[in-house]
């Protein structure tokens, strides 16, 4: 949502998610205490953040403030579904693809060309953002 390369792993294989995070240079963003123990993490080898706190508000500025991920994000400028850049689209392109009401409305798209979603920044865009940008970081570290 924010426009940060994410992969989520639902269910545990953590070796798996162990081995692609160290081929394609991910950080590890986890609940599990077990995870912060191994031996791939504590020697520094692979990035790991233990996310604490129940609130999703609470988590989303831990794990900015320890990535320093400020203000730089980018809203939406990855599919939510399968992380691909979206691509912006003309109204007149996403015709019969949106509800006939948000296309009475909105102006703006966005399109997966991988799974070809279309996103579109209504209210409910709207309020993401700002909430997002309300959250802050910590710029001081
Ligand atoms: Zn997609």
């Amino acid at each position: 949502m924010m426009g940060y390369d994410t992969v989520l792993f639902d269910h545990g294989d953590d070796g798996r998610m162990i081995r692609i995070a160290l081929d394609e240079g991910r950080v590890i963003v986890t609940r599990d205490t077990q995870m912060m123990k191994r031996r791939v993490i504590t020697s520094g080898h692979l990035r790991a953040v233990l996310v604490s706190g129940d609130k999703p508000e609470q988590q989303i500025k831990q794990v900015m403030n320890e990535m320093g991920l400020d203000s730089n994000f980018r809203p939406f400028s990855l599919c939510m579904e399968c992380n691909h850049p979206l691509e912006e689209r003309s109204k007149a392109e996403v015709a019969g693809l949106v509800p006939p009401y948000v296309f009475k409305t909105q102006e703006h798209y966005v399109q997966c060309p991988n799974c070809f979603r279309v996103y579109w920044k209504g209210t409910h865009w709207q309020a993401m953002v700002r909430k997002l940008e309300g959250l802050g970081g910590d710029s001081s570290s």
